[in-house]
């Protein structure tokens, strides 16, 4: 029998589907721990109990007060935090309460942009997750201060700062371990130099957090770039740091990727790996999809047609069993690639296929695919928003995923997208070229292999260069497409494997601590 070391795991998170969701973030917050705790570990995900007064308000309706109220310090003075609690999937949920998360909009922002407290918040749920272990009876016990943090992004980076510089001074948290967790080095938590005195730490801290700005990001000429950035803070104090690919974490030690922090990302190199995401495949499953409106797997192929003429018909787009259609799901940004789809709409709109986007963020964006789906009124549609059944529903009804992100940590629409027999043709970048495998017609024998295309350098170019191949394929060599649809649908992207590969780095962090 199998005899395997288990750990009071603590997951501190911005966003935990679904509960809260506006990317990937919330995706793996919602779905690794429930995966660790079917492996045997305890587990509990600290995140904010976001109170929006829409029907996402519902989504924590059945966490109860525990009636535990915690005081901690910090912004000058002493901030009272309210914790509410629900076990489910074998996971302990627990959302700070606190005044400052009840308002309109999704966890950062609302419709005039980011919200201007945002250091506030964070910095507060940090504080309270590091009393949540020590204060919580959980099911009866606390977790303890022999805990394991998982801190995701910058969001969650004070926690192993707070740990070192205010619990291990009095001997608390002594033999807890944190590890840092990038889902997106782009945004680092940075503040001006004087911001400092609200994070309630000992002013002797300051090197942790302190930063000096890259000359080319500085606004003018008296600007000497003294910055706070959290990000970096954990970076230095974390025990280990993981990305979530591979590919990504080498990405952010180079110059290039590396978002001016890719010399210290270098020096932590020896303790720093990549994971490649899971994904739910109960939620992302074309044989019980609950959005979809017939079901398929990849034995038997035949309902991925019908979501594709109901994907049409919703749409308001010309039936068209055999017209390729490609699809776009994602955040509206400057990441992801829009400008370049943006540039290659015209020239793709002169071929016989369709496309469909859905997304929100940048408002020119927004605006540019409401005007092209007025322009090409047969061949396009922009769904501005976010929506999650609609998400499912493009998934399976299109034949192709592009995915033109000029940078990508992991991705998880390309995997959804295999799954469901879409083929992705992506940016060879981050996660996207570690799990989209270029499509091969005589790889070995005779035999094909490859799930997609992957193409490089990321240019309007190369993209239509690639998305002309697939098109191509999809129309002249059906057996081809067939193969590649299996190949995807047929991988394996649970989170029991990355699970299994997180267990390791736990070992890692309390065996060897650097
Ligand atoms: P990122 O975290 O950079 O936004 P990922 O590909 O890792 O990108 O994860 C994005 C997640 O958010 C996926 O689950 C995707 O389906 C979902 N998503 C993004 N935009 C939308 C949208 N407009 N409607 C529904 N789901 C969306």
């Amino acid at each position: 029998m199998e005899t395997r070391v288990t750990y009071n795991v603590v997951f501190v998170t911005s966003e935990a589907a679904p509960y809260s969701k506006t990317g990937g973030l919330g995706d793996v917050c919602g779905s690794l721990p429930i995966a660790l705790a079917a492996r045997g570990h305890r587990v509990m995900v600290v995140s904010p109990r976001y109170l929006n007064g829409t029907s996402t308000d519902e989504n924590c309706a059945g966490a109860v007060d525990l009636k535990c109220p915690t005081k901690v310090y910090c912004f000058g003075g002493i901030q009272e935090v309210g914790f509410f609690h629900e076990y489910r999937k074998g996971v302990d949920w627990v959302f700070v309460n606190h005044p400052s998360y009840h308002r309109p909009g999704n966890p950062y922002g609302d419709v005039h942009g980011a919200f201007g407290d945002n250091q506030f918040r964070f910095t507060l749920l940090c504080h309270a997750a590091c009393e949540a272990p020590l204060v919580l009876p959980l099911g009866g016990f606390t977790y303890g201060e022999n805990c394991l943090f998982l801190v995701n992004d910058w969001h969650a980076s004070l926690v192993p700062i707070i740990l070192a510089a205010k619990y291990r001074p009095y001997g608390v948290y002594k033999d807890s371990r944190c590890i840092l967790v990038i889902h997106n080095l782009a945004h680092q938590g940075v503040e001006a130099a004087a911001t400092y005195k609200n994070l309630g730490l000992p002013s002797e801290w300051y090197g942790a957090v302190g930063w000096i700005f890259p000359t080319w990001a500085r606004t003018h000429a008296l600007d000497t770039g003294e910055a706070v950035n959290l990000l970096k803070g954990a970076i230095v104090t974390a025990d280990r740091i993981l990305t979530v690919s591979q590919g990504y974490s080498w990405e952010i030690t180079t110059s290039e990727g590396g978002y001016g922090l890719h010399e210290l990302l270098s020096s932590r190199k020896f303790v720093l790996n990549g994971i490649t995401n899971g994904i739910d495949v109960k939620e992302w499953n074309p044989s019980t999809d609950e959005h979809i409106c017939s079901h398929y797997s990849s034995t038997d192929l035949s309902g991925k047609v019908l979501c594709k003429t109901a994907l049409q018909k919703e749409l308001g787009l010309p039936i068209k069993p055999d017209c390729p259609l490609i699809g776009f799901i994602g955040r509206l940004d400057y990441q992801k690639g829009i400008d370049i789809i943006r540039s290659a709409t015209p020239e793709l709109m002169e071929d016989d296929i369709q496309f469909v986007m859905l997304g929100s963020g940048d408002h020119q964006y927004e605006n540019w695919m409401r005007l092209a789906e007025s322009t090409y009124r047969e061949k396009f549609r922009g769904w501005v928003g976010f929506n999650v059944p609609i998400s499912h529903r493009i998934t399976a009804g299109c034949d192709i995923l592009l995915m033109p992100s000029r940078f990508e940590p992991c991705g998880l629409n390309q995997l959804y997208a295999m799954r469901y027999g879409t083929i992705p043709v992506v940016h060879a970048t981050g996660g996207l070229r570690d799990t989209v495998q270029n499509f091969k017609p005589y790889a070995q024998e005779g035999k094909s292999e490859g799930t997609g295309w992957t193409f490089s350098p990321v240019t309007k170019e190369s993209m239509l260069s690639a998305l002309r191949t697939a098109i191509r394929t999809y129309r002249g060599h059906k057996a081809s497409w067939e193969g590649l649809m299996k190949r995807g649908m047929e991988k394996d992207f649970t989170w029991e494997n990355a699970a299994i590969q997180y267990e390791q780095v736990f070992h890692w962090a309390f065996l060897d601590p650097p």
